[in-house]
């Protein structure tokens, strides 16, 4: 069964909670970082779906086009990086059509996907499920049942489901990776579908739960982001928190990728979800 690959595509300095007014002077990496996963994907014949932050796509246009050529999905990661439950509604909408013009006038085509920075559509921000459906995003992946510090609802839906507004809207949530705790231990998801959790994790044991997790005859979602494979990008003072989780095992994460792409079979969201995203668009 192939499973879902993804790739949150921002530079380093957008990912560890640097306010978008402050990121002028910041060195740009995401092209040779991008780069270097286009060739490891071309290598093993993988084809992702590349949720773009808006700025990228504004600074980079000729990145994005590279992307959409070389076969992936292009898909939204919103425009300023900014975690969805500190955003009002009208922004976040407003945010959210900017980010779906940027790409789809580079791309030609229609964006159907979305997934929130920091997966953080939480218990505090599911009213930007109805304005992602509104705006005519087919798919979503920024649930997280999880607990994490600055995301996750524990007991949402481990695997795609379809939620419907009020108004009879539809859409496809599709989560990335979790397995659940056996009994009798706590009713808890373990996180494995990608990001820190790759390279804080050996090997083995990553491949062990996304193993278990197609025993039970699930889909698996796993993703990245392009300074992961970039183990030189520039260190700053960060919080704790955001350090620990930002700069761990960056050198692991190439030869991991490579190691999950020969033991696992991955495609975009588009590939695995066609059917259901062509209901979903009648
Ligand atoms: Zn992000």
């Amino acid at each position: 069964m192939p499973h879902v690959f993804s790739v949150d595509v921002e530079d380093w300095y957008q990912g560890i909670e640097i306010p978008m007014d402050q990121w002028e002077g910041f060195e740009r990496r995401v092209k040779a970082s991008m780069g270097d996963l286009l060739d490891l994907m071309a290598r093993y014949g993988v084809t992702a779906t590349c949720f773009v932050l808006g700025k990228v796509a504004e600074e980079h246009p000729d990145l994005v086009r590279r992307i959409h050529e070389a076969g992936h999905e292009i898909a939204t990661h919103g425009y300023s990086h900014e975690k969805v439950y500190n955003l009002s509604p009208e922004r976040f909408r407003r945010e959210l059509r900017h980010s779906i013009n940027l790409i789809q006038d580079l791309t030609g085509e229609r964006v159907c996907g979305h997934r929130a920075p920091y997966f953080t559509i939480t218990e505090e921000s599911l009213w930007a499920l109805d304005i992602l459906r509104d705006e005519g995003i087919l798919y979503d992946s920024s649930i997280h049942p999880v607990f994490n510090y600055r995301y996750g609802i524990p007991n949402a839906d481990r695997q795609p489901s379809v939620i419907e507004s009020d108004d009879g809207a539809q859409m496809l949530e599709v989560p990335v990776a979790t397995y659940p705790l056996p009994d009798p231990l706590p009713d808890a998801n373990i996180p494995c579908g990608g990001g820190a959790y790759l390279r804080i994790y050996p090997y083995r044991v990553q491949r062990w739960l996304l193993r278990r997790i197609e025993e039970r005859g699930e889909h698996i979602s796993v993703y990245v982001h392009p300074w992961e494979v970039d183990p030189g990008h520039p260190k700053i003072d960060l919080p704790f928190q955001v350090s620990a989780t930002h700069y761990w095992n960056l050198d692991s994460t190439l030869s991991k990728l490579e190691r999950l792409f020969q033991d696992f079979t991955f495609r975009s969201y588009r590939d695995v979800f066609a059917d259901e995203l062509d209901e979903l668009a009648a």
